[in-house]
């Protein structure tokens, strides 16, 4: 009998294709650190156009990406960002806004469909009069998918209002887009189009479209030359990663495409799960890849 195991932890836990394997074997590469390396210059080049953006940065994790991307645009000492209390950046990267960065987190309800109240948001943001006493805002983050709420995700329309709200203040917008990708299919709504009003998107590559290892952070020229070099200053800068990036621009092509069907069985998945007696699956909330027991 044959066994066949299916690995469910994570969509972290993807090996990478043969394709992905046969790319990287041939990659060209270069030091990238020299700003040199053609393959990385191919995916950055294509990131930021599928996005929508002007400039892309390859970066070695999800999380130095979301660093990154909050300490370019709080760039002073005691700067506030405006984020969800269930977001990945508040709860599981080690505070490194904070730590490393110095700016101080403002915690808002997430709602369980990941959003945050919009009046809520705007009441978060600081008197600029109280300057004496109040850190500055100066960055809201939104997550989507949100992952802690189950995948779940946040509209065009939504993300276009928190959009219009942090230009109204002067602020920046941030999305944390790990599975944007999950995001777009799953809403029927283009990805350059889901994140028109984010100044920066973080998108990880190693997460739903099952490339090895990276993410890309995407924004303003601007933006991506002060991430470049912050990017080195945290250590990030690397050498030849064509390597990673050949099988990164294997993954955007033959995986994407292949998201809608990931959801369709993770629904198949739980609309099963439930049946089963002692476990709760809330079936009605699965939008992507994503079930929870
Ligand atoms: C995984 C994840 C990250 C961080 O990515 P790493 O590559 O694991 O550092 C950030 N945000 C969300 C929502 C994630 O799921």
């Amino acid at each position: 009998m044959v066994t066949r195991i299916v690995d469910l932890r994570s969509d972290t836990v993807t090996k990478p294709t043969e394709a992905m394997r046969a790319a990287m074997a041939s990659a060209e590469v270069d030091d990238d650190v020299l700003g040199y390396d053609p393959t990385a210059f191919r995916l950055e080049t294509e990131m930021a156009k599928t996005m929508g953006k002007e400039a892309a940065l390859f970066v070695p994790s999800g999380t130095m990406g979301n660093l990154v991307s909050v300490l370019v645009h709080c760039d002073v000492r005691g700067s506030e960002v405006i984020l969800g209390d269930n977001c990945h950046i508040n709860i599981f990267e080690n505070g490194g806004i904070a730590t490393i960065g110095g700016v101080h987190p403002r915690q808002v309800k997430n709602n369980d469909d990941g959003t945050i109240d919009i009046d809520l948001i705007e009441a978060a943001i600081r008197d600029p009069m109280g300057e004496l006493f109040y850190p500055t805002t100066k960055l809201i983050c939104l997550e989507n998918t949100h992952a802690n709420s189950g995948g779940r995700c946040l509209s065009v329309e939504y993300t276009d209002r928190v959009g219009e709200l942090a230009k109204k203040h002067g602020l920046k917008l941030h999305i944390d887009g790990a599975r944007i990708f999950n995001a777009s299919v799953a809403l029927g709504v283009p990805v350059d189009r889901l994140v028109q009003a984010a100044d920066s998107v973080s998108v990880c590559l190693s997460k739903g479209i099952g490339a090895p290892v990276g993410s890309v952070i995407v924004g303003s020229k601007n933006f991506i030359a002060k991430a470049r070099r912050l990017r080195k200053t945290l250590g990030g800068g690397m050498r030849q990663i064509g390597l990673l990036c050949a099988a990164a621009l294997v993954a955007l092509q033959e995986n994407v495409g292949k998201l809608e069907s990931d959801h369709k069985k993770a629904r198949l998945l739980a609309d099963g799960l439930k049946e089963v007696k002692g476990l709760r699956v809330d079936a009605g909330s699965v939008e992507t890849n994503m079930v929870s027991i």
